[in-house]
């Protein structure tokens, strides 16, 4: 009879948690995983996957106005807001049923309910009330959309979740943020032809990728027509009628507007959780404090992916899953290098960024040398687009490596995945140069910046 009911119990059917159980199972674990909502996750449900679907939709306005200068004449071009978002539910749904799949295919045991730790060793099922024992604990529960506590109206506003299932495109949006989902969203707003503000209380959008990069996205969005209001935060939200909200800035603006979407955060969800009382340290911002094999504080519960908020991207919750299962059941102690991980931006351009920002680089690697260029895609000139990609390379000095990639173009997100293999082997600026060009693409510059513009520790211009 064996001791615990599970040798491994995983609350949360997202990605990382998914990953975990299937691998785990096939491993020869006693595996269930319990989710409260529906199979999938933050990526699969109400993020990653309906976004990005959402932007294809989006792209195709910009795609019939540069058809034009090839010679196409498309004046039937309609939008219907319903049968994009009906589409992609469906495909979300679809997806959804395929993690089932999986873990049923893997012998996973699912339990459809919330699940929360009572004790080391113990978990409770808030539904039913059931309780059940295992060896081992994985919290894999993610995160969530943050809304502000003190702004009079917030509750009037929405967030990411709710924009996939809006009742009808609205003509008009005010966005608070100058992250990822905020210029996700004004990507698919603004592209869809709704009114798009965006409110940022920072100089420029986008904190914590390169300079360059910040500044060629703003203005290109802010070309196409988004309002970035930066140095300026959100102070109020009234219903005025139907359907209307009047937004007060505080630079004391006001803007009328269909929907404001909160785009400020997301945060752990660790609340209510019973983590802390059954011994698992949280961390100031609420997350599993973990150590690098994802352990906690209790020796048999790990916890991976958002809900630990190191890299929140659904990539490294995967390879979170991977590392935790050969450590604990492979017998191959595996930890998962969090550095050099690329990230992609679904704004307009789009962003594709790996390594250090040029600023990171001065400050950590000392020495470097600065390759950047800016052109107007082949495609864009006959299209009589002005929209140009910015690319630029971050090359430490000392030992010719590139530590940097970065590219703000609507080729970036997909750019980025090789030019990562590059920067994780530590290939040099040099062994770029030896690789010859791909003629014609945006991606041949990446191998033909000759000449750095800026040296050793000039301060960024
Ligand atoms: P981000 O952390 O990227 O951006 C939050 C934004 O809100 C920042 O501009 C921040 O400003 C601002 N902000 C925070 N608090 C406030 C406040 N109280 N008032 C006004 N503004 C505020 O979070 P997101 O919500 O965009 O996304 C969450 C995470 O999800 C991302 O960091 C990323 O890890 C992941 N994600 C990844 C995607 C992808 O890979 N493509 C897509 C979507 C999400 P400041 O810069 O000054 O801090």
């Amino acid at each position: 009879m064996p001791q615990y009911d599970y040798d491994l119990f995983v609350i949360g059917a997202g990605s990382g948690g998914v990953r975990a159980a299937r691998l785990a199972s096939k491993a020869g674990a006693r595996v269930a995983i319990a989710e409260q909502v529906q199979v999938g996750g933050t990526c699969v449900l109400r993020g990653c996957v309906p976004k990005k679907l959402l932007v294809y939709g989006a792209e195709f306005g910009q795609a019939f106005r540069d058809a034009k200068g090839f010679g196409w004449t498309v004046e039937w071009a309609r939008f219907d807001w319903a049968t994009l978002r009906d589409h992609v539910q469906a495909e979300v749904n679809r997806l959804s049923g395929l993690y089932q799949k999986n873990l049923d295919a893997a012998s996973v045991e699912m339990i459809e309910d919330r699940a929360i730790v009572v004790d080391p060793h113990r978990v409770r099922l808030t539904g039913d009330g059931r309780e059940f024992t295992a060896e081992r604990i994985l919290i894999a529960v993610g995160g969530h959309t943050t809304r502000p506590t003190d702004i009079p109206g917030q509750e009037l506003g929405i967030t990411s979740t709710d924009c996939f299932t809006l009742e009808s495109l609205p003509s008009s949006v005010v966005i608070a943020g100058g992250g990822y989902i905020a210029l996700e969203f004004a990507n698919i707003f603004s592209g869809l032809g709704v009114e798009t503000t965006v409110v940022y209380r920072g100089e420029r959008i986008l904190r914590g990728f390169d300079h360059d990069i910040r500044a060629h996205v703003q203005a290109d969005m802010q070309r196409t027509g988004v309002h970035i209001m930066c140095g300026s935060t959100i102070t109020g939200v009234e219903a005025i009628g139907e359907n209307r909200k009047l937004v007060t800035l505080s630079n004391s603006m006001r803007i009328e507007t269909d929907h404001v979407l909160w785009a400020i955060g997301r945060e752990p969800n660790t609340n209510g959780m019973g983590l802390e009382a059954a011994g698992v340290r949280l961390t100031a911002r609420g997350a599993v404090a973990v150590d690098e094999f994802s352990r906690s504080s209790v020796p048999s519960i790990w916890a991976i992916g958002d809900v630990t908020d190191r890299v929140n991207l659904t990539p490294v919750a995967i390879r979170e899953a991977v590392a935790f299962v050969e450590t604990e059941f492979m017998g191959r102690p595996t930890s998962f290098d969090h550095a050099d991980v690329a990230s992609a931006v679904f704004s307009r351009p789009a962003v594709g960024s790996v390594g250090l920002t040029e600023e990171q680089a001065r400050e950590k690697v000392g020495k470097i040398r600065v390759f950047r260029t800016n052109f107007r895609a082949m495609k864009n000139i006959l299209a009589g687009n002005e929209q140009r990609v910015l690319m630029k390379l971050i090359v430490a000095a000392d030992s010719d490596r590139v530590v940097g990639v970065h590219i703000a173009g609507s080729e970036g997100p997909e750019l980025i995945q090789l030019a990562a293999i590059a920067v994780k082997a530590g290939l040099t600026k040099a062994q770029w140069d030896a690789t010859c060009a791909v003629h014609p693409t945006a991606a041949e510059e990446l191998v033909l910046m000759g000449e750095p513009i800026a040296h050793d520790n000039e301060a960024p211009a």
